[in-house]
């Protein structure tokens, strides 16, 4: 199908480079199950087409020292089954786990889930709960963004065009550090999300020292909810103020009414996944540096 049109699949970053140097209207592949499922009724719109799929730079997982990089090609199936992320960030593998149905799982790329910037993108959450930073290489070099700044808009990010995500990178979360990530959606599996919610906190002494809180199919971009933050941070595990938060959480969404759900349901859900979402970090008992 792709033979047709203008098709190069390099072998390096380097080459992939070079090509988007000479032309940046070439159309990036990893995956393809959103890119192809994009263009399959409009092959003649699609253009040249840049596969990336065979730069073994963006397949690793490099866990060293307090540093986590995920390479950009690296599957939803690779960071679910990774037995150290699901040891030091659990919520992302959860929410890989929720992605599709095995076959979306196993062809779908994190870079293509960040690039395709749907609000809905499952991985953004946790990613943005951690803290991680997005990187990307183009010809004229490499540049980074806190995920949290990287979605401009539906469908929209800060990457150019002629732009490579190469991965993304957080510190490994140590301490009491306790994180869910949790989602409605229609049906159990190939759901998109109603809402989801990704909960991060680093607890000491008893008490919130950091938390990070960042929502899915809420607002425009994954939404990374810092008024309701502001709520938890610096109380007392025994006494969160639940109701007080869940309210402001509802208030800092901005969903739409769409056939998934309307604006107020959506709100709603995303309060009581607050809700639960806190109570089960409540019981857990934090994972240790050494965890
Ligand atoms: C049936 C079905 C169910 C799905 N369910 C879910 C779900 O539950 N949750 C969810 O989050 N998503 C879901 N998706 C969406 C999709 O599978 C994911 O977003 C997937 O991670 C996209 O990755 P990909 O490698 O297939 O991207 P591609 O389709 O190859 O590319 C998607 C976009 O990203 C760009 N791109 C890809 N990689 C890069 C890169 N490294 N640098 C720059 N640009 C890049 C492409 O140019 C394109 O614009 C579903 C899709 C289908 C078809």
């Amino acid at each position: 199908m792709l033979i047709d049109l203008g098709y190069r699949a390099p072998d390096s970053l380097e080459e992939a480079l070079e090509i988007l140097g000479e032309d940046s209207s070439f159309l990036i592949l990893a995956g393809g199950t959103d890119l192809l499922v994009k263009y399959f009724d409009a092959r003649e719109k699609m253009g040249n087409v840049l596969d990336i799929s065979r730069l073994e730079e963006l397949k690793k997982i490099v866990i060293e020292g307090e540093k986590i990089f995920l390479g950009a090609l690296t599957t939803h199936e690779e960071i679910y089954r990774n037995p150290d992320l699901q040891k030091k960030v659990p919520f992302l593998c959860r929410a890989a786990k929720s992605v599709g149905a095995p076959q979306i799982r196993n062809q779908g790329t994190l870079g293509g889930n960040m690039a395709n910037a749907s609000p809905a993108a499952d991985l953004a959450p946790p990613l943005i709960a951690v803290g991680a930073r997005i990187l990307l290489a183009g010809p004229d070099g490499e540049r980074s963004f806190n995920l949290d700044e990287f979605f401009t808009g539906p469908g929209k990010t800060r990457k150019n065009p002629n732009e490579i995500i190469t991965g993304v990178e957080f510190n490994v979360p140590v301490g009491d550090f306790r994180n869910t990530f949790l989602k409605v959606g229609q049906r159990r599996a190939l759901a998109i999300a109603v809402a989801s919610l990704a909960i991060a906190l680093s607890c000491r002494q008893g008490k919130v020292e950091e938390v990070r809180l960042s929502a899915g199919s809420v607002a425009p971009i994954p939404l990374r909810a810092r008024e309701t933050e502001k709520i938890l941070q610096g109380q007392k595990l025994d006494n969160l103020p639940l109701e007080k938060a869940a309210d402001q959480l509802e208030k800092e969404a901005s969903p739409i009414d769409d056939i998934r759900g309307t604006r107020v349901y959506r709100a709603r859900v995303l309060g009581n996944l607050l809700r639960k979402g806190l109570q089960e970090v409540l019981s857990q008992e934090g994972v240790s540096e050494n965890g």
